[in-house]
């Protein structure tokens, strides 16, 4: 999700012109000058297209003085924005400082919007007009507490905003696809044909197609799914070598196609290398993830106790995954497969308002802030969610932040908002 900062001096209007974008009253509008928030980011929609704001607070001259103060809202501006809207007070014009951020992002190259806000009314234009003096082309007349020219202006912006990486699953309709993987021997195909078995399956057979069926629709849990290529799974071909490399080149292309995997394990045997690199696989995907531990009909007390050993040693890494403990061959417990597929695709295509997300964010990291490097603390400076399917977020920080400090992140978000099923990507956007 492509991200915009809004820049301006304080009483220019900037937090009446973010609620505009926002349509809702949700920034906090500061009358007193000097008042200079913290960064906060919102989430926005305008035509359809999704985009945070980040209101980067007001400059007030400190201890560096004005000049100072400015260049650094600029530059943070620039560094972690995709665009950036420039906020003038039209009645007033460019005073020095706004000339000053003028020349910073002139120089960046980023690509910038600038408002000309309080044109209440058609006199007020020829002070907007006034404003291409800055070099940043055009001036856009807005009247932020009217609404006046404010479509204009986030047509305006939206223009110069990057597209959002567009998603590889849509919302549509039509049965969620599978892709029920594992080594060779732990049960696949005996778990498909007992699915197909138990509950009446349709083979997805439309009439006038050549395609070879290979994915099937199975109904599990009184819900159709689309099994991807469960020819592969019922042909059982077996090459003499190689057969390793032919089997994980199909996993690899199901998972392509599928948005959640059944990782199939024999619970009666200890788990595998070749177990560890097909779960890779699928978080590598990022794909939602269900762990299934089949052939339970064979497990005596001890193998029983071994196993929950086992699942804390190795599988560690994938914790946050359901699992599921089965017998294709009685039919044990198959009917908790459904549920566990539909929690870890909920996770997947879980959002977290931006708005929600910071409040999170500030109190994780005010409760504990990352490690020091070379005598500076990095600052946290606010987070956005940039995809879902799987859920994918961009943290903004002052520096580097160790990767011990990431998987704390990742924990915490789990703790606090599941994502059971899906593997989370975190990536970090240091300003310098
Ligand atoms: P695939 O290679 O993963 O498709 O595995 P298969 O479905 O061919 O199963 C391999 C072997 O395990 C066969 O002999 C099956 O009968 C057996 N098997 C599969 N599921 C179970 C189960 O739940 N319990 C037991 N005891 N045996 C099973």
């Amino acid at each position: 999700q492509p991200v915009l900062a809004v820049v301006g001096r304080p009483n220019v209007g900037k937090s009446t012109l973010v609620n505009r974008i926002l349509g809702r009253r949700a920034a906090i509008i500061e009358d007193v000058p000097g008042v200079t928030r913290d960064r906060v980011a919102y989430d926005a929609v305008w035509n359809g297209r999704r985009f945070t704001v980040v209101d980067t607070g007001g400059w007030e001259p400190d201890a560096r003085g004005l000049a100072g103060r400015v260049a650094e809202q600029a530059r943070a501006a620039i560094d972690t924005a995709d665009g950036v809207l420039f906020v003038i007070d039209a009645t007033v014009g460019a005073t020095d400082a706004d000339e000053a951020v003028a020349r910073v992002l002139h120089r960046s190259g980023r690509p910038v919007v600038l408002a000309a806000n309080k044109v209440d009314d058609a006199r007020a234009e020829a002070d907007a007009a006034a404003l291409w003096s800055l070099g940043l082309g055009e001036p856009y007349p807005v009247s932020a507490l009217h609404g006046r020219g404010s479509g204009d202006l986030l047509d305006a912006v939206l223009a110069v905003l990057p597209e959002a990486p567009r998603e590889q699953f849509t919302e549509e309709d039509g049965p969620r696809r599978v892709a029920l993987i594992g080594r060779p021997n732990v049960g696949k195909s005996s778990l498909l044909n007992k699915l197909v078995g138990s509950e009446r399956s349709l083979v997805d057979d439309v009439a006038g197609t050549t395609r070879d069926p290979v994915d099937e629709l199975v109904t599990v849990g009184g819900e159709t799914w689309m099994f991807i290529d469960t020819a592969g799974l019922r042909r059982r071909v077996k090459e003499a070598s190689g057969a390793e490399y032919y089997s994980s080149l199909r996993t690899a292309a199901a998972l392509e196609a599928a948005e959640v995997a059944i990782v199939l394990l024999d619970a009666d045997e200890p788990v595998t290398e070749q177990d560890q690199r097909i779960i890779s696989m699928v978080t590598e995907a990022g794909r939602a993830l269900v762990l299934a531990f089949n052939k339970w009909d064979l497990l005596d007390t001890e193998r029983r106790l071994d196993l929950e050993q086992e699942i804390v040693r190795d599988l560690g890494r994938v914790a946050w995954a359901p699992r599921v403990n089965i017998s294709a061959r009685t039919g044990r417990a198959t009917d908790r497969l459904a549920p566990a597929l539909r929690t870890s695709l909920e996770s997947w295509g879980t959002r977290i308002p931006t708005g929600r997300l910071n409040s999170w964010l500030g109190e994780i990291v005010g409760a504990t802030p990352p490690p020091s490097r070379s005598g500076k603390i990095p600052r946290v400076l606010f987070a956005t969610q940039a995809g879902v399917r799987p859920p994918r977020f961009v943290v903004f920080t002052t520096g580097f932040l160790e990767p011990a400090y990431r998987r704390f992140l990742e924990r915490k978000l789990r703790e606090d908002f599941g994502f059971a099923g899906t593997p989370i990507e975190i990536s970090i956007r240091v300003r310098e």
